[in-house]
């Protein structure tokens, strides 16, 4: 790893893939034979390689096809290179440049590790089952069978599955045959369209669903297992059906397959993966039950489900060549997922939580000194799992291409889009394939635009002077620690600016503007992936009138107190200025700016490690700053409520029992009463709360319930409200028990266990049995998910609650040593580089801090 791997695509080039797996459920293993039919290439050698990773590749069989017909090459020795990831077949003679077919039989064990063809675990009633399933992005077909297993070596499948009889069986194309022999079900699978290896996808097991039609006829159909209640596929349904039509219509391009199903998986790593025509999705992303679903959920759920038909075109359709581009798949499915969902829900306004939630993402590890570029080298595809920074690929390469899209205007860039997927469907693209569609849409260079964003970490801080005379704006590499900023590096910065006479955009150090302008913002509607820095106090007085009259949308209204949070970190501003300017947002009643707002509440806290005689103050402080919305909302929402409001009550709410406001903590209890009695009779919004304040309170039985709930609900969502409760706990005990719960696969899925972890770890009352337990058990954590995202965002997480010198040094005693691990290299780095630019901000601050909560007293 780190060192480049040879691309097997240069010495063979497949065409098709007839694959037979035989899953045996009983014994955990399957076998399986591949016909590979393509072109040698290159030059002429004694071997062909293929990928294959913990295959046992029994025997091959080569034929050559030539003028003189076909011809058997005799194989002296099939050398399976575990190491290399790699089969290699020696023939007895030299292969020269030429057609070829390759058979080869080949068998493994199934593992529980959820990559490659892994099991799913549910429990029907009283009954254990299993779902079997795939997961090959991004190089993990080659552990399922030997292949070209890069994302350029395009080619068809053709699929055939042999399982036990009675269940469904799943793939990329509709069934072509089916039948019973011996006692088993042999599925023949229509032929794929020319894809890549990483999308070839089946799912088999025991499974209810529900279809219908898109307009133009292409069958959906959503999945879950015969645990799942068939009223929870519902809503998911109706949206990949609108998410289809939708894209359609936007990318003027037909969704290429008969038919997409989309499969929630009780076990599965990341969130979702978009294989061509099944998609796979984690339970929590997929299933929504009315009535128990909160609103929230509901909105994840549809952008996921966008998020993954989206890519059926941009990933699917058209591929990047090599991973060092994966960023382009990412970034634009971050994007056109909120785009998709605006259309289909118009009444969320979730480009408001675009902006809030991706934007804030990005900003904040976009100011860490190290942090990658979004278009990154990639050398060996074990090192995507590490370089898939999802704030940076996905969050700041969707602002970036929001950016873009703002900046040359809508019908550009559809436009450009239509062309770039007509010219390169089932072909493999590079990112300056699109920037040539969108230069040819717009008239501008957009290769000039987009690459230093993509290709320099970080971004600008903005800083603005103006006076009678002239308005000056200078540019700078914004970072969290200053002393680390590139005086050199400079981007293309679009204003965004509805001030008469000025250009619409500046790439120098420095842009100064002679003549007499009216008070003038810059990066209007959040639309750039810049700070912006007003100086002189008329500007500060200027901008702050706005706000507290309300006279800038949401948009901009959060990104104010978002930039002035970074800047404060970066000691710009003193924390108590921003605290100040926290509180002239009293009258905010919009949702997404209550997020950042929550956001600050929560930075605020991470004093209270420096000194805990805060904590009395900050509760009084956000106590009182929630109460107006806690009174307009109440606790009963009114039928015709909009999603805002909805969302913002739990979230107030929440703030007001943070507070302990004791008729907020009493209404709390009241409702866990109730929903032991009658669950139906408490909203999913309220869920969470009602059972987070007994546990704060200790209330053994509110825990032993709730303990119990978790380990027999399968609702997913209902499931992580009851993790994130019980993870509340102030009791070192309970937080030991909880943890002793993680190792066992049975109470806890492995898919979870990050997730319990770090609300403990973040807990202050229960962080140091969480580190403990962390370091005690860091054998079994790399166990287990070594080849899992979840082991890498660990040192992520730990660094994230590192709030004294203490537990800095606590972080160093455990992570030091574990960098010489390919994988976790990069975040223990940037974690020693979050922690000690953080403890500088909380030391520099503190006394701020401190003198701001004494004055409200
Ligand atoms: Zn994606």
């Amino acid at each position: 790893m780190g060192k480049s791997v040879a691309r097997l695509y240069t010495q063979f080039q497949p065409e098709s893939y007839d694959v037979t797996f035989d899953i045996d459920e009983t014994a955990m293993r399957f076998a399986g034979s591949v016909t590979i039919k393509g072109k040698k290439v290159g030059r002429p050698s004694q071997r062909i390689t293929f990928h294959q990773h913990d295959l046992n590749v029994m025997s091959a069989k080569v034929t050559k096809h030539d003028k003189k017909g076909d011809q058997a090459i005799s194989i002296s020795r099939i050398n399976n290179q575990d190491t290399l990831q790699e089969v290699r077949l020696h023939a007895g003679e030299m292969l020269y440049p030429g057609n070829y077919t390759i058979v080869l039989d080949f068998e493994a064990k199934i593992t529980d590790g959820m990559t490659g063809i892994y099991p799913c675990y549910f429990k029907d009633g009283e009954s254990e089952k299993k779902l079997f399933m795939t997961q090959f992005e991004s190089h993990y077909a080659r552990e399922g069978f030997p292949c070209i297993d890069e994302p350029e070596a395009k080619a068809v499948f053709n699929l055939m599955l042999e399982t036990r009889t009675g269940v469904t069986a799943l793939a990329n194309t509709p069934i072509a045959s089916q039948s019973e022999k011996a006692g088993r079900l042999v599925t023949t699978f229509e032929p794929t369209p020319k894809m890549s290896s990483y999308l070839l996808a089946f799912v088999t097991g025991d499974m209810i669903s529900k279809e219908t039609k898109t307009k133009q006829g292409t069958d959906v159909r959503v999945f879950a297992t015969v645990a799942q209640p068939a009223n929870s596929l519902n809503f998911a349904l109706d949206v990949s059906k609108r998410s289809i039509e939708f894209f359609e219509d936007y990318f003027g391009v037909p969704y290429p397959l008969p038919k997409v199903d989309h499969v929630a998986c009780p076990d599965f790593s990341a969130g979702a993966m978009e294989n061509w025509g099944l998609i796979t999705y984690r339970e929590r992303v997929l299933l929504a039950y009315p009535g128990e679903t909160a609103q929230s959920i509901f909105e994840q759920i549809a952008l996921v489900i966008a998020h993954e038909t989206s890519h059926q075109w941009f990933g699917n359709l058209v591929t990047m060549k090599w991973w060092d581009d994966l960023w382009l798949n990412e970034s634009f499915a971050n994007m056109m997922e909120y785009q998709a969902v605006d259309a289909l829900f118009p009444e969320w306004h979730v480009w408001n939580t675009f902006i809030a939630a991706e934007g804030l993402s990005a900003f904040r590890r976009d100011a860490v000194a190290g942090v990658q570029a979004v278009k990154t080298e990639v050398t060996h595809p074990d090192e995507i799992s590490s370089i898939f920074d999802p704030s940076i690929v996905y969050a700041k390469g969707g602002r970036l291409l929001y950016m873009l899209k703002n900046y040359i205007g809508e019908d550009a860039f559809r436009k450009g889009l239509k062309a770039y997927f007509e010219k390169h469907q089932y072909g493999n693209t590079s990112g300056a394939d699109l920037w040539a569609a969108w230069s040819d849409a717009s008239g501008r260079d957009i290769g000039a635009f987009m690459n230093p964003w993509l290709t320099r970490s970080g971004f600008p801080m903005v800083t603005i002077d103006q006076n009678a005379k002239k308005i000056s704006l200078i540019q700078q590499h914004f970072q969290d620690d200053p002393s680390k900023a590139d005086p050199k590096r400079h981007w293309p910065i679009p204003l965004f600016t509805d001030t008469p006479n000025m250009p619409d955009s500046f790439d120098s150090e420095k842009l100064e503007l002679d003549g007499t302008y009216p008070p003038t913002l810059i990066n209007l509607g959040a639309k750039g992936h810049y700070a912006v820095r007003y100086t002189t106090d008329e500007q500060k007085k200027h901008v702050m009138d706005l706000v507290s009259k309300q006279e800038l949308p949401e948009p901009d209204r959060l990104m104010l107190l978002n930039g002035g949070s970074m800047l404060a970190r970066a000691g710009y501003e003193s924390y108590g200025n921003i605290l100040t300017m926290l509180g002239a947002y009293a009258n905010e009643s919009s949702e997404s700016v209550w997020e950042i707002m929550a956001l600050i509440v929560g930075e605020s806290r991470r004093f209270i490690d420096q000194d805990e005689k805060l904590e009395p103050r900050i509760k009084q402080f956000v106590g009182k700053l929630a109460e107006k919305q806690v009174k307009r909302l109440g606790w009963v929402a009114p039928k015709d409520e909009s999603a805002a409001d909805t969302k913002l009550r739990a979230s107030v709410l929440g703030l007001s029992a943070y507070s302990e406001v004791p008729e907020t903590v009493a209404n709390a209890k009241e409702l866990f009463k109730t929903y032991i009695q009658d669950s139906s009779k408490v909203s999913a919004e309220l869920r969470s709360l009602a059972f987070v304040v007994p546990v704060k309170e200790g209330d053994q039985e509110a825990f032993d319930f709730l303990v119990k709930l978790h380990d027999t609900t399968n609702n997913s969502d209902l499931k992580g409200d009851t993790a994130d409760s019980l993870t509340a706990t102030r009791d070192p005990k309970k937080a030991e028990f909880l943890l002793a719960r993680l190792k066992d696969a049975k109470l806890v899925k492995p898919q979870d266990v990050d997730r319990w972890l770090v609300y403990l770890l973040r807990n202050r009352f229960t962080r140091s049995v969480a580190w403990d337990w962390m370091v005690t058990n860091w054998k079994w954590l790399e166990d287990t998910f070594k080849n899992d995202k979840s082991y890498d965002y660990l040192p992520r997480y730990a660094a994230s609650c590192v709030n004294t010198r203490e537990y800095e040094k606590k972080f160093r005693d455990l992570f030091e040593s574990k960098q010489d691990q390919v994988l976790l290299k990069r975040n223990i780095q940037l974690g020693f580089e979050e922690i000690s630019t953080r403890l500088a901000w909380l030391e520099r601050d503190l006394a701020s801090v401190q003198k701001f909560f004494k004055a409200q007293q």
